[in-house]
């Protein structure tokens, strides 16, 4: 089994998930007392948020970059980036280091094209619904037409994700619009829904929405999986 390198912390409620599920994954396989080889380095992500409002990308990518070539040091087999986000990143990040880059758009990519499904809406941060860096790669790598909720939703989405998830607080509140915009991209075509950001499974499941969802938590973490158990 090869050892699985996590750059985690962002937040650390999702990191918490990727252990757990990454771990479960192992044990289902080879048996109960079995668990998963993982480095793990998580970051601070206060300071990360900060960076990130304040558009320190060249910062943040030493940053991440390091990170990596510190988990390569230590023993991994590859790099997963428990953020959608920090993804922004991940060209410089795989040319610093030369360990595999698990790109968590390829396994959700993966699992909508499955699915049969063309015109999916994504959810995340600013960062992850405004910019190229997410969207391009699920339109030119895996031809999906991606649609992002409008700006006054997009806003939404986004303040519940830094104020409220990433310090482990979930709201019916933010629960409920989210299920309102969630039913909105819905109507405006959306076939599926990307939950883009590795906190909102905090908030959402299937039972919120009528179309499918694609939680990138779980579909990394089983992705990280399989590279672990591939030759
Ligand atoms: N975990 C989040 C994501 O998947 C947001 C935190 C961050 O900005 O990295 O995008």
């Amino acid at each position: 089994m090869k050892t699985i390198g996590l750059i985690g912390g962002m937040s650390w409620e999702s990191s918490v998930q990727y252990y757990s599920m990454i771990n479960r994954a192992v044990r289902d396989r080879l048996g109960p007392l079995h668990s998963a080889k993982i480095l793990m380095l998580s970051h601070d992500f206060g300071e990360i948020a900060a960076l990130q409002r304040a558009g320190e990308w060249d910062q943040l990518s030493k940053i991440m970059c390091e990170s990596a070539c510190a988990l390569k040091a230590g023993g991994a087999d590859c790099v997963v980036i428990c953020t959608n986000t920090m993804h922004k990143l991940a060209p410089q990040i795989e040319a610093a280091c030369d360990l595999p880059l698990i790109h968590i758009a390829d396994p959700v990519a993966e699992a909508i094209k499955d699915k049969g499904l063309s015109t999916i809406a994504l959810l995340g941060t600013a960062f992850t619904m405004e910019q190229d860096f997410y969207r391009g790669r699920l339109s030119e790598t895996h031809g999906l037409d991606v649609i992002v909720p409008d700006a006054d939703d997009r806003a939404e989405v986004h303040r519940v994700i830094y104020d409220e998830l990433v310090s482990g607080k979930v709201l019916g509140s933010s629960r409920a619009a989210y299920r309102d915009i969630i039913a909105r991209l819905a109507d405006r075509g959306a076939q599926g829904v990307i939950l883009g950001c590795t906190e909102i499974m905090l908030l959402i499941d299937q039972s919120d929405s009528a179309v499918p969802l694609f939680d990138t938590t779980a579909l990394h973490a089983a992705a990280a999986t399989r590279f672990a158990f591939s030759e």
